[in-house]
């Protein structure tokens, strides 16, 4: 464990707002902004194939076998993330997330295609009921763009679409008649992309079930298609009887650029409260100054950081995953450097088991009426236990 504080954290990147027109230069550059800022664009124009790819990003000969071979996960990137990566640079943090990598072909023995073990939980269609007073509800598999270390990968663009109004009702039933339940995670997928009437609907019918106390909605949508929260949508999740958290994935602040923001704004003006959900990624955000400015950015963006989820062992995503010794180490460096507001939860996430958080051990031993305790800068100190 270390007990460094991070270095001054790096400047926030700072696209202009030319950037919510399409780049100047590339692929893009005679797009018009109305394409640009329309979602639907942006969702047919996804970069998919090696070709697609190669028009923006450089593509060696070994990705582009691996590409045409057709046998990794679902590739699409919309081209207004696209246009926040560094193209030239295979190091860049965001395309590190989006552009495949032939390391996927690499399998671990202890990798899963459900490492959180959601399968035999499932009790209706869409249903994951693992913790006592909430479900997962999966109700599309189709997201903006495709991240490379997703839990859900076996699900995800799997081709399941959007849940028929069938098996939604049957999920509903399901929710209607199970009292104990109090929160249901709405997912996929990504929600957002459903259409907002669609969306507006579903949220009234689980608003009217009684005995539920609030509803969350994960999503990347303001950060992979922001131009995808317009007034409608921000209309669908406000408040009803009960309120509506979105928890927003982002990894990295350079995520966050303008219009991102601005996506994020309108959504808090719409009196939709915003959590964040971070993956700790290797090459992506496992640096003590990264994850800090990228907390801080999220908050200045209303967004809370929540969640820093220790990324699943999903097949074929060595590569990006860290130790969880470099997790506890990245958040020791974290506390009492970092606002407590800005620092999330870390967690890995059993197989079957739950969620399980973890957190730096500052207690180095407990007497009877003492504790040693080292502080976040590495000193030994002493708290007298004065309960008696
Ligand atoms: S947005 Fe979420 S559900 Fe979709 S691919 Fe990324 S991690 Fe998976």
């Amino acid at each position: 464990m270390s007990d460094r504080a991070p270095t001054p954290v790096l400047p926030l990147a700072s696209p202009s707002s030319a950037a919510f027109a399409a780049p100047a230069g590339g692929v893009w550059r005679d797009v018009a902004a109305s394409d640009w800022q329309d979602w639907r664009w942006q969702l047919r124009n996804r970069l998919r194939t090696a070709d697609e790819l190669a028009q923006h990003f450089v593509i060696p000969p070994e990705l582009r076998a691996f590409l045409e071979a057709g046998h990794g996960f679902e590739v699409a990137i919309t081209p207004f993330f696209a246009s926040l990566c560094r193209p030239f640079d295979p190091t860049c943090p965001l395309a590190r997330q989006v552009l495949p990598d032939v390391a996927e072909a690499t399998v671990r023995s202890f990798e899963r295609a459900d490492p959180l073990g959601e399968d035999p939980y499932r009790k209706a269609p869409g249903i994951v009921h693992k913790y006592p007073d909430r479900v997962l509800f999966l109700v599309t598999d189709t997201c903006a763009a495709y991240c490379r270390y997703c839990t859900r990968a076996r699900w995800v663009a799997s081709g399941a679409d959007s849940l028929g109004s069938a098996e939604q009702e049957a999920a509903l039933a399901y929710i209607e008649q199970t009292p104990t339940i109090r929160d249901v995670l709405i997912s996929g997928g990504d929600p957002l992309l459903l259409s907002s009437p669609k969306l507006n609907a579903l949220l009234d019918r689980l608003a009217q079930i009684p005995h539920l106390r609030f509803l969350r909605i994960g999503t990347r949508v303001p950060v992979f298609l922001p131009m995808r929260i317009d007034a409608e949508l921000v209309h669908a999740l406000r408040p009803r009887r009960i309120p509506v958290y979105l928890n927003v994935h982002c990894n990295h602040f350079a995520e966050l650029a303008e219009p991102v923001r601005d996506a994020l704004a309108r959504l808090a003006d719409g009196g939709v409260s915003l959590g964040g959900q971070t993956v700790l990624l290797r090459g992506v955000n496992d640096t003590a100054p990264v994850l800090q400015e990228t907390f801080y950015a999220l908050l200045s963006a209303r967004v809370r950081p929540y969640y820093l989820f220790h990324c699943d062992p999903i097949r074929g995503s060595a590569h990006l995953r860290t130790s969880v010794d470099e997790g506890l180490d990245l958040m020791r460096q974290l506390i009492g450097h970092t606002s407590g507001m800005a620092v999330p939860k870390y967690v890995i996430d059993l197989e079957g088991g739950g969620k399980i958080p973890l957190w730096p051990d500052f207690v180095e031993q407990m007497d009877r009426n003492v504790l040693h305790v080292t502080n976040f800068r590495g000193e030994r100190w002493q708290y007298v236990n004065h309960a008696d």
